[in-house]
């Protein structure tokens, strides 16, 4: 039997404490946390894990500088902390690193006072970063000769941090978290109806990919659907007093324009910052803010085009962007939060609107929403929805804070030994940004133990499967058993960043694919190849099937 159909044999018929609604980040850290601490959890996504905004974000972690703008002191020092905490936690996934803002006639601020701000930023950060540095026109330039320095004043440097792999890889993290202490989760498989007795909710479930349906029981259910938790509130008669509003935003993924190995960050004609963030050999241009009124959004011409004449005018490229270097995008709705009653949202500029998240705890129908969330913010939701259930009668054992995080040192670096003394990294006969030994350990920790012991048994496991994708033959193995990849969008695109990095185009015709779905599917390896190169690429580009419905 395969993970997914363990997990959803587990479900049907299944009595739980939390039923978990939504396998986006809110929704996997609330399993790891419910779920280490002993509560019996079920947890659905109708798409895959992170198949929605989850895996649309800017990959990073960070306290919040333009938010400063606003004043926002007490959301920046509150977002600071979480960034220091998950930087702490995971010393191999994340990553400080710096931003370089280049300040020219767009920018409101001189900078004298952008350096007094990073300087700020810095200290509400309890210095945990290296420091802000100011540069002059000169120094900006030597830093970065690809800046355009027409009307450029001069710049700042200061840090936040970036998600190593992907933001949907490292959402996954929290899913194997959950499985690994006996959560049943499953992806593909949504919650219709759920409807209430005096014994608690009884949850009616369909299996998108095979249209079964089945049933569970739950105590209290966790509303984790993101961008749709408002329409699931509403379809289960829930009252809120918050309501979920959308914020566009799209990325274009390009060949890497840049060689700094910092996030280049731009205010764009609106004043608004926008970035270049390195992606490997990529660069993700990205994001806009766009108030929209649908959760499913795709990359206009008009979105594409904004951006590509944005970073034209501030890069001076050897050949400007154009269409034909996107090799892929990335578009999603940020969930924002605001208080049904609060109607000054709709009159106010969009971009100021706050990013805080609300959790709303129903006692008389033992129901908690969350709405908004950002990654960065992701273990203190995990803990805020311990607190929540625990309030509505679930008993939990105490919190270990071992449902998050890397492990040990000592245990790194005994792994880094291990793979030392086999020549793992000479294995390799491809140059890469970074070795084998760093990649495994990163995406598996403990699990890549195993994969060491695979590769000594069998050394044709370290090679390449498919050119360029940075996976090696044992990973697949791996992903295939331990993963839940049910399509094949689920691997190129959320447990790796294959498709964003290679293209479509590229990978349809690429050495190796067929033996990756095999590895993957087996017998069902052909038609998971055809439904995934004949889908909509629109449809692919928002990221899932609930996308369409
Ligand atoms: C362009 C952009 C850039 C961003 N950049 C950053 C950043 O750099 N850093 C950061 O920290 N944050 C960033 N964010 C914010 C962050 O990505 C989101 O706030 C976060 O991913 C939301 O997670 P979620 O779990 O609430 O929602 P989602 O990830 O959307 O998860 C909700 C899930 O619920 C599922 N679902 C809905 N209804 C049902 C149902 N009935 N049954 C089963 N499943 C259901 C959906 O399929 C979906 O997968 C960005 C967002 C965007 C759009």
């Amino acid at each position: 039997m395969s993970l997914r159909s363990t997990n959803i044999a587990k479900i049907r018929g299944g009595d739980f404490d939390v039923l978990i609604v939504g396998g986006g980040i809110n929704g996997a850290v609330s399993a790891a946390a419910l779920a280490s601490r002993g509560a019996r959890v079920a947890m659905v996504d109708r798409g895959d894990f992170a198949g929605f905004t989850s895996m649309q974000s800017s990959n990073l972690v960070w306290g919040g500088f333009k938010y400063m703008e606003n004043y926002e002191l007490a959301l920046v020092r509150h977002l600071c902390v979480s960034r220091n905490r998950l930087i702490k936690a995971y010393p191999a996934n994340l990553k400080e690193i710096r931003f370089l803002a280049a300040l020219d006639e767009h920018s409101p601020y001189k900078p004298w006072f952008a350096g007094l701000g990073s300087t700020a930023y810095w200290a509400i950060g309890t210095f945990f970063t290296k420091p802000p540095k100011v540069y002059s026109r000169e120094r900006l330039h030597k830093a970065e000769p690809a800046i355009d320095m027409q009307g450029v004043q001069g710049g700042i440097e200061y840090s936040d941090a970036y998600v190593v792999d992907n933001d949907s890889r490292f959402v996954f993290q929290f899913v194997r978290s959950a499985l690994n202490v006996g959560a049943a989760c499953a992806n593909y498989v949504e919650l219709t109806n759920a409807s209430r007795d005096a014994r608690g909710w009884k949850a009616h479930l369909t299996d998108t990919d095979t249209g079964e349906t089945f049933d569970c029981t739950a105590r209290v259910i966790v509303n984790a659907a993101g961008p749709f938790v408002d329409a699931l509130n509403d379809q289960l008669g829930i009252e809120s007093k918050h309501q979920i509003v959308y914020s566009k935003g799209i990325h274009l993924i390009v060949p890497r324009i840049v060689s700094n190995e910092k996030v280049l960050a731009f205010f764009d004609d609106t004043e608004r910052l926008f970035y270049v963030i390195p992606m490997g050999p990529r660069s993700v241009i990205g994001t806009t803010d766009e108030r929209v009124t649908e959760a499913v959004t795709h990359v206009e011409d008009e979105d594409r085009d904004f951006l590509l004449e944005q970073i034209n005018a501030r890069l001076d490229l050897p050949k400007p962007l154009t269409v034909d270097d996107i090799i892929s995008t990335r578009c999603g709705v940020r969930p924002l939060v605001v208080e049904k009653t609060d109607k000054s949202h709709t009159d106010t500029d969009w971009t100021t609107l706050s990013r805080k998240h609300a959790l709303e705890v129903d006692p008389s129908d033992s129901f908690v929403t969350i709405f908004g969330g950002k990654i960065t913010d992701c273990l203190n939701i995990g803990e805020e929805v311990c607190a929540a259930v625990t309030e509505l009668g679930v008993r939990l054992d105490k919190d270990r804070r071992d449902w998050y995080g890397e492990p040990p040192k000592a245990t790194a670096q005994e792994f880094f030994r291990q793979a030392r003394l086999m020549g793992l990294d000479k294995l390799r006969k491809r140059a890469s940004f970074e070795t084998l030994s760093t990649r495994l350990w990163r995406r598996y920790g403990m699990r890549a133990f195993a994969m060491l012991e695979a590769i000594r048994d069998d050394p044709t496991m370290a090679d390449e499967i498919i050119d360029g994708a940075e996976y090696v033959r044992v990973e697949l193995f791996y992903a295939a058993k331990t993963e839940m990849i049910t399509k094949l969008d689920d691997f190129l695109r959320r447990r790796s960043k294959i498709s964003l990095v290679l293209g479509r185009e590229v990978l349809q015709d690429a050495d190796g694919i067929r033996e990756a779905c095999e590895l993957l599917f087996g017998d069902d390896a052909d038609r998971r190849f055809d439904e995934y190169f004949s889908a909509d690429v629109r449809e692919q580009a928002a990221g899932s099937p609930q996308g369409t419905s």
